[in-house]
């Protein structure tokens, strides 16, 4: 999902920002609120975009503001990438199975978030999907073969992550337990990104990692426009949701990919079977916290429509917007009188 204004925004570069306030006190532009945005490419394999709104004497603050916020993104890479064979969660793939790895208290709260998602979701979300799913290489184009998915699968299972509250440990059931926190520490890292916001004192704020975002506050008065795309057609916006004070979450079969023999593979693994789930293109998740859009958005993928809308629509603050295979639109309980279903065109 783009925000309508990340899509068109360029990469700001240091130097001309402070060009930028150099003409600004040359020219002796009157005091003047603004909004104070960057992008920075290349964190957790994603672009990270801050956006806020500060008055002109809070210019230098909202740029420390977003300094902090990239900073806590850069760490939460560190520490949560599977790709750095130095950060916390490689150290636990590489010694759980054979005995219980201390670790943070950040990492071991997300790791308990991550089972509750498992739970709400029955199974659709679980971080031990990496157990096969480190075997696809999509950008290489490589898969693994039947045989190797069905030696693996069995090691997929949230419930082979044993937690240990008074020591902080974690430890795996059995050998060839991985995990992977793909699909929540974007969400996770966003969160960060609006407390560190709200702590400075800022109310009206963006902040977007991949397909996971966060708005608090409105624009002028006005909610901000989010807008879901075609799977198909990236300039194509199907479905354009104003929100304010809420998180989001996108997950789609078209982020990573490849093609073959008419099978699409991509980087949503089924839990169950080890290939990529396909019962959905899209799903848009909207609910309080991006950590709960993130935990929520493969679920329909895994699940199907029917089943994940269940689940969804009994959350009591979740709605939902998915894109089936056949191209309708489905909006869950809370969105359908504002937004009827329509389909989308092939
Ligand atoms: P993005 O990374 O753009 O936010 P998603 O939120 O859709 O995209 O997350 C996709 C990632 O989730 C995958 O790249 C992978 O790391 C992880 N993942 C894949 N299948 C599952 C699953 N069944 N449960 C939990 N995480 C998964
Ligand atoms: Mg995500």
């Amino acid at each position: 999902m783009n925000s309508s204004r990340r899509s068109t925004r360029p990469v700001r570069a240091r130097a001309a920002l402070a060009a930028l306030s150099v003409w600004i006190g040359l020219t002796a532009a009157p005091a003047q609120a603004a909004w104070v945005s960057r992008a920075v490419d290349g964190i957790m394999g994603t672009r990270i975009y801050v956006e806020l709104w500060a008055e002109e004497e809070d210019r230098a603050r909202g740029e420390q503001a977003i300094d902090a916020v990239m900073d806590e993104m850069r760490h939460i890479d560190e520490t949560m990438s599977v790709y750095k064979p130095t950060s916390e969660v490689s150290q636990v793939n590489a010694l759980a199975a054979q005995q219980p790895v201390k670790i943070s208290s950040e990492l071991f709260g997300l790791l308990s978030t991550a089972i509750e998602y498992s739970r709400i979701t029955e199974g659709a979300f679980d971080i031990t999907y990496a157990s096969v799913g480190y075997m696809y290489d999509f950008r290489a184009r490589t898969r693994p073969s039947e045989p190797q998915i069905q030696a693996a699968l069995p090691a997929i299972n949230y419930r082979h992550l044993l937690l240990d509250a008074a020591a902080s440990t974690v430890r795996f059931s059995q050998p060839g337990v991985r995990i992977d926190l793909g699909g929540i520490a974007k969400g996770y890292a966003v969160d960060r990104g609006i407390e560190i916001l709200q702590a400075r004192g800022f109310t009206h704020a963006l902040v977007n990692a991949g397909g996971d975002s966060r708005v608090i506050g409105d624009r002028f008065g006005k909610a901000w426009i989010i807008g879901i795309r075609h799977p198909d057609h990236p300039g194509q916006v199907i479905v354009r949701l104003p929100l304010t004070n809420t998180a989001f979450s996108t997950s789609g079969d078209y982020e990573r990919y490849f093609d073959e023999g008419g099978v699409r593979y991509h980087h949503i693994i089924d839990p169950h079977t080890g290939h990529s789930a396909s019962k959905v293109r899209s799903a848009t998740v909207i609910a309080p916290t991006a950590t709960r859009t993130d935990g929520l958005s493969k679920t329909a993928f895994v699940l199907g429509p029917e089943e994940a809308m269940r689940i969804y629509n009994g959350l009591g603050d979740v709605d939902a917007v998915l894109v089936t295979p056949d191209g309708r639109v489905l909006y869950s309980k809370g969105l359908e009188p504002a937004a009827p279903a329509k389909r989308a065109s092939p």
